[in-house]
């Protein structure tokens, strides 16, 4: 390891000469010559098994997508502060819009129009380190904040906390004719004990060993990872995870509660996979219910999430080209562990974390994607999914070819919308460091 630069000198350079031995070195030559690049088109051609895409579903109308983004600020010198800031969007369009919308070069303003229309927003910023709240730790500034951003009422108003409400319905089970009556236990903030819950509806109350405030955000589990005054990136971008995930499920509450039947029209898009990491696979367990639940009452709703980058998708890469045009493929648990993830274990994958199936899905040689389906199997994990498990499935392929961006190879529309309303990249970043400075004074 060279030396990390100081405040003064520049860092110690690896130097490249030492590399000349190597390449000389007999063994390194003969070993070399030796390596071949594997055939993945005769090997996968075997293993993978693609099928015809389903012709016979019918179009959805209304389409919900959601993104988020993060942007950790980190003062390159000492004492390093770092602030995280955190958005998400929630975006509607509907066939009509998006019908209006030249696929090949969309004119800036139209896009604007439907976005401004139909587009709510959520942003928030955590202390992550070095930076703190008068007179709190870090621990429990980030605790207070992640819990007050899921109460966030938006820009003028237009959220009206239904990330909270939504956050609730999921938690307790609220579509079932007798919800949970408490939250399933958790970690306390304060004794560490496994004994921290609330009782039906409640966001907040008291641990019932010690006594300490509980939030029902808490849940998640992120204080596990923090001290009092350090949070590392990765709360940020998990804070963010959930805020997309209760994003696109707040539709989907309000529709249950309201007129379900309009749910049976509708597909819900999220960037990224339907999964939710470590401790906040607290909700993927109750979602799966829901999904199976709602499928018990004859409405299949109808969810996809995207992967742009991954293992899954670098497979795809890989076995994608010589694979028919309108085909899909559902790898099962056997080979995503031997041919995806490369593990060598009997351990089934994502069946804690994840709430669909992957697949990959070539429409046409331009666009192939890897998406995320939900699975109905009595709210189980699904090992082996097949075209039956996929819920609304035929209809979620009938619906892709009106939503595929001409853009970029295998992109969505709705998920690029998302992406231009979420995206922090166009953040001013002179405006941000300032907002950095402004809060840190007097630290
Ligand atoms: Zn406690």
């Amino acid at each position: 390891m060279p030396y990390q630069q100081g405040n003064r000198l520049p860092p110690e350079r690896a130097s490249k000469l030492g590399h000349l031995e190597v390449i000389q070195s007999d063994l390194v030559q003969k070993l070399c010559k030796s390596f071949n690049d594997p055939e993945f088109v005769e090997q996968t051609n075997t293993i993978s098994k693609w099928e015809q895409l389903p012709i016979d579903g019918i179009e959805l109308k209304i389409i919900f997508s959601t993104d988020g983004s993060i942007q950790v600020i980190e003062n390159p010198n000492p004492p390093f502060k770092a602030i995280a800031f955190v958005k998400s969007a929630l975006l509607r369009v509907d066939q009509y819009a998006i019908a209006k919308i030249d696929k090949d070069t969309p004119n800036p303003f139209a896009l604007r129009d439907l976005m401004k229309e139909s587009a709510l927003y959520h942003s928030t910023a955590f202390p992550l380190r070095n930076v703190f709240i008068e007179g709190k730790t870090n621990f429990n500034s980030i605790r207070e904040i992640m819990f007050e951003s899921v109460k966030d009422k938006g820009l003028n108003d237009s959220l009206e906390g239904a990330m909270m409400d939504t956050l609730k319905w999921i938690a307790y089970e609220k579509w079932l004719d007798i919800p949970k009556q408490e939250l399933e236990r958790f970690g306390c903030p304060h004794c560490e004990k496994n004994v921290a819950t609330l009782p039906y509806n409640e966001e907040k109350g008291k641990c019932p060993e010690c006594g300490g405030e509980i939030f029902i955000t808490d849940m998640f589990g992120l204080h596990q990872s923090m001290t009092d005054d350090f949070a590392p990136n990765q709360v940020a971008s998990d804070y963010m995870g959930v805020s997309e995930t209760l994003m696109i499920f707040t539709p989907i509450r309000f529709y249950w509660e309201t007129n379900r039947v309009i749910l049976k029209n509708c597909l819900f898009v999220k960037d990224g996979p339907l999964s939710l990491r470590a401790t906040l696979a607290k909700l993927s367990a109750p979602i799966r219910r829901f999904f199976e639940y709602a499928k018990s009452k004859e409405i299949e709703v109808a969810m996809i999430g995207q992967e742009k980058s991954g293992q899954f998708y670098d497979h795809l890469q890989l076995i994608g080209n010589s694979a028919s045009p309108n085909s899909f493929f559902i790898p099962d648990n056997r080979y995503i562990q031997e041919h995806i993830k490369h593990n060598n274990t009997a351990a089934v994958y994502g069946a804690d974390t994840n709430y669909g199936a992957k697949l990959f899905v070539k429409m046409n040689d331009y666009h192939k994607m890897v998406i995320n389906i939900p699975t109905g199997e009595r709210g189980e994990f699904v090992t082996s999914p097949s075209q039956i498990h996929l819920i609304n499935f035929k209809n979620i392929i009938a619906t892709i070819p009106k939503i595929l961006s001409n853009k970029f190879e295998g992109a969505l529309l709705p998920i690029e919308l998302a992406n231009k309303i979420a995206s922090l990249s166009t953040y001013p970043s002179a405006k941000a460091l300032e907002l950095f400075a402004d809060a840190t004074k007097g630290t």
